[in-house]
């Protein structure tokens, strides 16, 4: 009932210019999959080109990897909603670990991004998840409902079916060891539980939830078993055609 759905960030990586080349090679290795969504987030500079390409694909999404809360004005650097619209940006990641780490992101700031993202026509991908050290102190699943209910404050039913979380465990980002399937769908089931206590079972129950921290071709399917695991959010494995191209066929197979 819940479209898997398998998103690269390509984080400050790949030009215009290996944008093509990439895409090129990718969608010759997905010509054939079907019943899957992929939703593909390059650095901003190469979304003009990628929306090109795609031309209103349906198979393959736009995704922006960041965006400010205001429509336009003296922000310098900020790219708005409004600007990804008009490339025919259909999501966007918020709430990063590295938004939240590098740049100092707070669940309130991600709350005003989530909440103009969402009439914008832009879908969040809200990324939660504990650091190492919360994990060894067995805090979790009440960092998980700290960042979820303040990152989703004012979010109503009808607008949480456009949004697809992204269970992130920041030990596992970049760092080739990923969580366990247990583990993952464990954490899994808590986040859909504190959106069913956020909206209502049903509203909870269609939200898709995706895994990211070292997804990999060989990773992959066991991580895509899980009940409630709907997708993933692959950052390395996805800068190669093959290993992403991989990475959504099994996801194609659950
Ligand atoms: C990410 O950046 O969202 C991510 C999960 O990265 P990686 O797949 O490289 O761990």
């Amino acid at each position: 009932m819940r479209k898997k759905i398998i998103a690269a960030n390509w984080k400050m990586n790949m030009t215009v210019a290996e944008t093509v080349s990439y895409l090129e090679n990718f969608r010759s290795h997905v010509d054939e999959v079907n019943g899957v969504e992929i939703v593909i987030a390059p650095p901003f500079t190469a979304i003009a080109k990628l929306s090109e390409i795609l031309g209103g694909s349906q198979k393959i999404r736009l995704g922006a990897q960041n965006m400010y809360f205001e429509m336009s004005g003296a922000f310098t650097g900020e790219i708005s909603p409004a600007m990804l619209r008009e490339l025919f940006v259909r999501y966007v990641i918020l709430g990063h670990s590295e938004r939240r780490q590098v740049f100092g992101e707070t669940d309130a700031l991600i709350n005003k991004k989530v909440l103009v993202a969402l009439p914008s026509g832009l879908r969040p991908i809200l990324c939660v998840g504990e650091t190492l050290e919360e994990r060894d102190a067995g805090r979790e699943k009440d960092v998980l409902e700290t960042q979820l209910r303040g990152s989703l404050a004012g979010v109503t039913p009808a607008q949480m079916n456009d949004v697809v979380i992204a269970y992130e465990p920041v030990w596992a980002i970049g760092t080739g060891r990923n969580a366990t399937p247990e583990q993952a769908q464990d954490a899994h089931a808590h986040v859909r539980a504190v959106l069913a206590e956020l909206t209502d079972a049903s509203t909870a129950a269609k939200v898709r939830i995706q895994y990211g921290g070292s997804v990999k071709p060989a990773n992959a399917a066991t991580l895509l078993s899980q009940p409630d695991i709907d997708g993933a959010l692959v950052g390395g494995a996805s800068l190669e055609p093959l290993a992403f191209s991989e990475i959504v066929k099994a996801a194609v197979e659950k």
